[in-house]
């Protein structure tokens, strides 16, 4: 599936990417000490629900829930549970949208309340490698330039890149070809052509990057239980700029915290 996405096909998918952009937004939102992960959940899955969408992720290979929850050391897939959300943790929100056939799929990583210095790094450093990475996805690059770009970025500030899950082309199907790792070599991977559609998603830990799946076979630990934080937006890859299907903006122009 390395074609590339029609016209049609794309604007499909920025509908996509536009509500999972905002239900994101209203997740961040509500997040606060106090408020549990499943009443995060389910305040997104009627919002997607309420546009006329399904919530892709609920069902997906027997996942349960509308969204991903990863708190701290979770680095992503954790089940919304009801856990409380604690001043001072970091809860990763994945969020994914299937409408008219097609996928959206984007995520963030929200403090809640006031976090340590350390921690706010950890999150500004993840987010501007995501950006590096779109700077790098651009029609006749390829994966590896992306890998490049998240990973020396990251690393550049003593974090560490997990790399046994990666981003993903993005159409009919929630993931397709070609994996987009966050680490890699420059000039290698798949190529990338004009109206390609992908997710970029740096997974970022303030520790090692050794990684264990907990054994509800699918929330992703770190193994040193140091936090971890992730990012995603979804691009259509482009000459010269590729152009972002989801945004951030929702989350943080409407925000009282300053990112
Ligand atoms: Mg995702
Ligand atoms: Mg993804």
């Amino acid at each position: 599936m390395l074609r590339p996405k029609t016209a049609e096909e794309i604007e499909l998918l920025r509908w996509n990417g536009d509500l999972v952009s905002r239900t994101l937004a209203e997740v961040g939102k509500a997040v606060a000490p106090g408020v549990t992960t499943l009443e995060l959940n389910n305040l997104a899955e009627t919002f997607i629900r309420d546009h006329g969408a399904v919530p892709s992720f609920k069902g997906f290979e027997g996942f349960p829930a509308a969204l991903c929850m990863s708190v701290n050391d979770v680095v992503v897939h954790g089940f919304p549970s009801d856990y409380v959300l604690k001043e001072g943790d970091i809860v990763s929100v994945d969020c994914g949208t299937f409408y008219k056939g097609y996928n959206g799929d984007s995520a963030y990583t929200f403090p809640v309340g006031e976090v340590d210095e350390e921690t706010r790094r950890l999150l500004d450093v993840t987010k501007a490698s995501l950006y590096k990475g779109i700077e790098a996805a651009v029609a006749g690059c390829r994966t590896g330039d992306i890998g490049h770009a998240v990973q020396s970025y990251a690393e550049s500030f003593g974090f560490s890149v997990v790399r046994e899950l990666e981003g993903h082309g993005i159409g009919r199907e929630m993931h397709e070809a070609p994996g987009v790792p966050n680490y890699g070599r420059r000039g290698h991977g798949a190529r990338l052509t004009d109206g390609m559609t992908i997710c970029i998603e740096p997974m970022i830990c303030a520790g090692g990057r050794g990684v264990y799946v907990a054994r509800d076979k699918w929330a992703v630990h770190t193994a040193d239980h140091k936090n971890a934080a992730h990012y995603e937006l979804t691009v259509v890859v482009r000459k010269g700029k590729a152009e972002q299907l989801s945004t951030f903006d929702y989350i943080e122009k409407n925000s009282m915290i300053k990112f």
